[in-house]
């Protein structure tokens, strides 16, 4: 009973069934009247029994009618009032709940999901998408010259464009301290490329303010398929080698994992020597 409870609970509490004080006030309201309704329909059949049997020692319809007064004061006022007590206990759950979840899910800097909730993203994903790993370039010589909460402000103003550019079904988060993913859905392999080509070069068209000064920044940006990978793993260290790979050609650009062999030898014919590719960082 006490588990049965407890599973009831945590139900209401996960459907949001107590989201507001009107749900509560209703929910009590409704299960009063039934259980009201109930109590006297067993109370008269009470009387009526007691009465064949002649057991009643007073007249049958004045003594139930009696009866089904009491009843239903004493019912109502005393069910109404547990369920609603019980009801707003599990509409302040649900709220704390609600915003526990929200706040272990959120980049309290930017706003946006963060890692976790990215992850837990890419995880429900089903279908074809491309994974897009965004890191804003030479970031710390801008934190060096204007200062960390001017970084900061870059951070936000930079996850405020990726939030416009990647609208749901995508999904985009902050994984890092100025690393961005995102998850591009549906469209075609192209036109996914595309949109992330777009998203970066609207980050660097778009100002930022910081005081009087207005300045802007650029990323660089791995694009790796969902359709060649299995995992989060081995998706997200493609993505990122091909950033890597970004970031050697000169940044400001977009490197499919597709084309990483190609990137390769181009910058080798241009004689841009490019460092041996890092280890690859693979979370999750
Ligand atoms: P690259 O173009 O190769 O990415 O160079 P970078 O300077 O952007 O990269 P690097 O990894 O050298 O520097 C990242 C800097 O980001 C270092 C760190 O202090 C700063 N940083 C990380 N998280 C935050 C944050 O939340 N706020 C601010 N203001 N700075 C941060
Ligand atoms: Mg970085
Ligand atoms: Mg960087």
């Amino acid at each position: 009973m006490n588990a049965w409870v407890k599973r009831r609970i945590l139900r209401l509490c996960a459907t949001d069934a107590f989201a507001t004080r009107s749900d509560v006030l209703s929910f009590a309201s409704r299960i009063t009247l039934a259980v009201v309704l109930v109590a006297d329909i067993l109370n008269v059949a009470a009387h009526l029994t007691l009465d064949a049997f002649g057991l009643l020692p007073y007249a049958v319809v004045p003594a139930a009618t009696v009866g089904v007064i009491i009843t239903t004061f004493l019912a109502s006022s005393l069910t109404f009032s547990i369920l609603y007590i019980v009801g707003l206990s599990i509409h302040e759950l649900s709220i704390s709940r609600a915003t526990f979840q929200h706040l272990s899910q959120t980049d309290q800097l930017s706003g946006l999901l963060n890692r976790r909730a990215f992850l837990e993203a890419h995880a429900l994903h089903r279908g074809d998408a491309s994974l897009v790993v965004f890191d804003i370039d030479r970031f710390k010589a801008l934190n060096d010259s204007f200062g960390h909460d001017a970084g900061d402000h870059a951070i936000v103003s930079v996850a405020a464009v990726l939030t416009a550019m990647f609208p749901a079904p995508h999904v985009v988060a902050r994984i890092g301290g100025e690393e961005f993913a995102a998850l591009v859905v549906g469209l075609q392999a192209p036109e996914r490329l595309a949109l992330a080509q777009e998203a970066l070069s609207m980050v660097g068209r778009s100002p930022i303010q910081l005081g009087d000064q207005v300045t802007s920044v650029t990323v660089s940006a791995g694009v790796a398929e969902f359709s060649t990978y299995s995992g989060f793993g081995p998706l997200f260290a493609a993505a990122d080698k091909a950033l890597y790979l970004a970031k050697a050609s000169g940044r400001n650009c977009v490197l499919h994992d597709a084309d990483i062999s190609a990137q390769i030898k181009k910058n080798a014919l241009n004689g841009n020597a490019i460092q041996p590719l890092l280890p690859i960082a693979r979370i999750g």
